[in-house]
């Protein structure tokens, strides 16, 4: 194992950050890249990469592992510093009002007048004069504030990966996944591992968050070059919603750090003898038919359902209470699907969107991600 600490740009005289990697497993080799806690006050992630680090550590002590396996446990030091009044600021920094996991750069382009000249009809080979070619835009992105540093540093780490694990969580909800359409059939083992209860699909989520500026190019490079000079999906980027923000807990960190390392088994990352994949518990269904609930007015929110239903259109979900009024506004699932995610306060204002269903047509266009 080798740490590395990348510093970020100082922000203000006299305060000092860096974002630390841990490399394990042979350099040169196939890539791996895992980071947790984008969103800083996401914190399953953390405890999870806390438990595969030690397992990982094991593994490379007894020879097995076979890819470069990259872990960013604190992939967001800005955001963690960022408290006010006793709460956690983990989603945006303060300074911009950016979203961290939004506006990753597209390397698509710097990427193509690199590649374009060289590709043949090897796609192996194509793969690995994108991942150059990878390496060499993302070191000349500049990066003039701390925000745009760190996403550098992050993009760097993970650009030339082909498996890439973006560690979150929602407010309330069960494990799901985010991933796009082309990927699905690599990410399906991750899914039935780490027992997703929904996978949300989609070629462009809007606003390119960090899993898509890993994976996004690959499709999109293949299109542009044709099938003589074929470029296979060579990044599997998937963002990983480990449940809620209140589901940290030794038990649950270490059987979700062992569902990852059983996915790396089955690709040939690490050399152990693969197991069975367990069941799929429900099919992948595109993100633009994942349909949120507004609630239109302020108030309490009392739940009728929890995540993990299965719900009908029109089926009540919660109640918003107006205690002064009196006044009680039930809000019910616009489609038929599975109940995946909840907000986790239980009083809202008015315009808040207090749940997600994930049905399987697509019915909304345009940016597909909350903010
Ligand atoms: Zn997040």
């Amino acid at each position: 194992m080798e740490r590395r600490d990348h510093p970020l740009p100082t922000r203000t005289p006299g305060t000092v950050r860096h974002l630390s990697s841990y490399h394990y497993g042979p350099a040169g080799s196939a890539k791996v890249y895992v980071q947790a806690s984008l969103h800083a006050d996401e914190l399953p992630g953390m405890l999870v990469a806390h438990h595969l680090r030690e397992r990982l550590a094991a593994l490379e002590a007894a020879g097995l592992l076979r890819a470069e396996i990259v872990v960013v446990p604190v992939a967001n030091p800005i955001g963690l510093a960022q408290w006010l009044l006793r709460s956690p600021i983990g989603r945006f920094e303060l300074e911009s009002g950016e979203n961290f996991n939004r506006h990753y750069p597209a390397l698509r382009d710097a990427v193509w007048q690199r590649v374009e000249p060289a590709l043949g009809a090897d796609a192996a080979a194509n793969a690995a004069l994108l991942r150059a070619a990878l390496r060499d835009a993302a070191a000349a992105l500049p990066a003039e504030t701390e925000l745009a540093a760190l996403r550098r540093t992050l993009l760097q780490l993970a650009c030339d990966a082909e498996v890439v694990l973006d560690l979150h969580c929602d407010a309330e909800a069960v494990l799901h996944l985010y991933t796009g359409t082309a990927l699905w059939p690599q990410c399906e083992p991750l899914a039935r591992l780490l027992g997703a209860q929904a996978t949300l699909l989609a070629d462009e989520s809007g606003d390119q968050p960090f899993d898509e500026a890993c994976s996004q190019l690959w499709w999109e490079l293949a299109a542009r070059a044709g099938p003589a000079r074929p470029i296979p999906p060579g990044c599997l980027s998937v963002t990983v919603e480990l449940r809620g923000m209140a589901d940290v807990d030794h038990a649950t960190a270490a059987q979700d750090a062992e569902a990852l390392l059983d996915f790396l088994v089955h690709r040939g990352h690490i050399d152990e003898p693969p197991q069975a994949l367990p069941a799929l518990l429900h099919e992948a269904t595109p993100l633009a038919g994942s349909m949120p609930v507004t609630a239109p007015v302020g108030g309490l929110l009392a739940w009728h359902r929890a995540p993990g239903a299965w719900v009908q259109a029109g089926e009540p979900l919660v109640d918003v209470v107006d205690a002064l009024d009196g006044r009680v506004t039930t809000l019910a699932s616009p489609v038929e699907g599975l109940f995946y995610a909840r907000e986790n306060l239980r009083f809202v204002t008015a315009g808040t969107r207090v749940a997600k269903i994930a049905g399987r047509e697509a019915r909304r266009s345009g940016k597909l991600l909350s903010a």
